[in-house]
């Protein structure tokens, strides 16, 4: 369907001052600005933005990437007043965050009003692995490294198998990559303070299929339905 009839059809304004809002570069189809006037859409496929707003059917759902920056909390509100990822990611919309990063994690978080994709996402049983890297004190070990992967007791369980790589390593600082699918409580800061390297940084980069790339400290954007349907 053209750009601009779709435009009309989910009410944003007839076709002809649809137009007009594609030239003045205020729609965007898939993350990216079209001022081309012959644009096709398949609004199952493509998402379509208007003033960086999706369009579409009005209870549309959701899905939203944001990276996160340290000192920044990951839930709807904070009774100590701190900012929230809802602070920085301010829509009308009721959004929760899939699952959490600490206060002083930075990196990919995704938001949502989906339920059912919420739960799945975090659902042990789904073991959807969550890429992060740290950086951590001291030179860590091919014997540290082993632990990490084959799993460490950490409250009295043992944690589930990870996919463990060292990128860097310095006499007073190791710079490693850890991928795990569980989800529990600070679980990469427990595990380095376990082989004896605490974390000084950790970042999540990537969730499933979905990588944080070039998205900035405090920026967000919409999820593309490819990407969400990857994910599912
Ligand atoms: N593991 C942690 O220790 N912190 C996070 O924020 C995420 C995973």
């Amino acid at each position: 369907m053209r750009l601009q009839k779709y435009l009309a059809q989910c009410g944003v304004a007839s076709r002809r001052k649809a137009e007009e809002l594609i030239l003045q570069g205020r729609v965007k189809v898939n993350g990216e600005v079209v001022v081309a006037m012959g644009c096709l859409v398949d609004p199952d496929n493509d998402l379509v933005e208007f003033d960086s707003r999706p369009v579409g059917i009005k209870d549309r759902k959701i899905y939203i990437m944001l990276n996160k920056p340290t000192g920044v909390i990951t839930s709807a509100k904070d009774e100590k007043g701190r900012k929230t990822v809802l602070d920085i990611v301010n829509l009308p919309e009721r959004l929760y965050p899939v699952g959490r990063l600490d206060f002083m994690t930075e990196g990919l978080v995704i938001l949502t009003n989906d339920g059912d994709f919420s739960y799945l996402m975090t659902h042990p049983k789904h073991k959807i692995y969550k890429k992060y890297l740290a950086y951590v004190k001291g030179s860590v070990s091919e014997a540290g490294l082993r632990a990490l992967k084959n799993g460490i007791e950490i409250e009295g369980r043992i944690t589930a198998p990870a996919r463990v790589e060292i990128i860097k390593r310095k006499k007073e600082s190791s710079l490693i990559q850890i991928e795990i699918h569980e989800g529990r409580n600070r679980q990469v800061r427990k595990m380095c303070e376990a082989i004896g390297h605490p974390v000084t940084s950790l970042k999540r980069v990537s969730v499933g299929l979905l990588e944080l790339g070039e998205l900035k400290k405090g920026q967000w954007r919409h999820l593309l339905p490819k990407e969400v349907k990857q994910l599912k």
